[in-house]
């Protein structure tokens, strides 16, 4: 109900007599390939996530190039793990926009000089941020790990660093439309917890096992813990480890009544509540 009053609202707005006002957008999600999305939300605002994109085999050519993907509002990452914060300083540093991620992963990427400080802010599970007006951000557990490697310039050796408690984030655009992108993640009970205080639409679930929950375990977080209305599967297809496929998801979710929404890298997929 608030999403469709939402829609109304925007509606009204369009059609008013102010031209200052921001025209509307139809929202939509690109896949970008693992876990990197664009989000394109309804007051036009662009939200990327874990920006993996010029050394990810599933990225299509034209988004490879980090001017290319045109500006950027809010940007995300849900933890440290090359696939994940690739290529997220450099964007971050492009458009001058703060890099949301794990408080103390951030707080690592200022100490190493990779970010400074205004571009690395800190928060952490339950915390809540508005990175830019009427977008909210809210951090939430995932069960993974999250180091930081950083390659040192002086001795051109790799070095691990301390990157934080891994995270999943609640994204809520300004027409109260949520989306739970839930980072790397093994099963675990407390997704019905999260599912339930925070009523995703939508959620972007890891299914290609080995490092994440494969397509049986990811299959019964959404038929059991979090039973959401539309699941779209990411992390998968990209390492050789990660094995499970979209098609043995589609099977374990056969009859379920939540709609699985499989993602060509960069389709544009319109975000609605079905
Ligand atoms: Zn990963």
């Amino acid at each position: 109900m608030r999403f469709l009053s939402s829609m109304v609202l925007w509606g009204a707005l369009c059609c008013g007599a102010s031209l200052t006002i921001a025209q509307p957008v139809a929202p939509q999600l690109q896949w970008l390939g693992q876990s990197a999305f664009r989000i394109t939300s309804p007051a036009g605002k662009v939200i990327v996530t874990d920006p993996w994109l010029r050394a990810n085999p599933l990225t299509p050519p034209q988004f490879k190039n980090l001017e290319a993907l045109g500006k950027i509002d809010v940007l995300l990452v849900t933890h440290g793990h090359t696939d994940h914060v690739a290529d997220a300083p450099d964007l971050a540093k492009l458009h001058q926009v703060p890099l949301y991620g794990p408080g103390d992963m951030n707080a690592n990427m200022v100490a190493l000089g990779i970010l400074p400080p205004v571009l690395a802010p800190r928060f952490n599970k339950s915390g809540t941020v508005e990175p830019a007006p009427g977008i909210k951000v809210t951090a939430v557990r995932a069960e993974h790990s999250s180091p930081l490697v950083w390659r040192n310039a002086q001795t051109g050796k790799d070095e691990t660093h301390a990157g934080g408690e891994p995270l999943g984030f609640i994204i809520e655009l300004e027409n109260g439309f949520r989306i739970w992108h839930m980072g790397d993640t093994g099963l675990f009970g407390d997704m019905k917890f999260i599912a339930e205080y925070y009523k995703p639409n939508l959620v972007l679930m890891p299914i290609g096992g080995n490092f994440t929950m494969g397509p049986q375990e990811a299959a019964y977080a959404a038929r059991e813990l979090i039973k959401v209305p539309q699941v779209v599967p990411m992390h998968y297809g990209a390492n050789p480890l990660a094995k499970g496929t979209p098609d043995q998801f589609l099977g374990y979710m056969k009859d379920s009544g939540i709609q699985v929404h499989v993602l060509k890298p960069g389709e544009p997929f319109p975000l609605t509540s079905r």
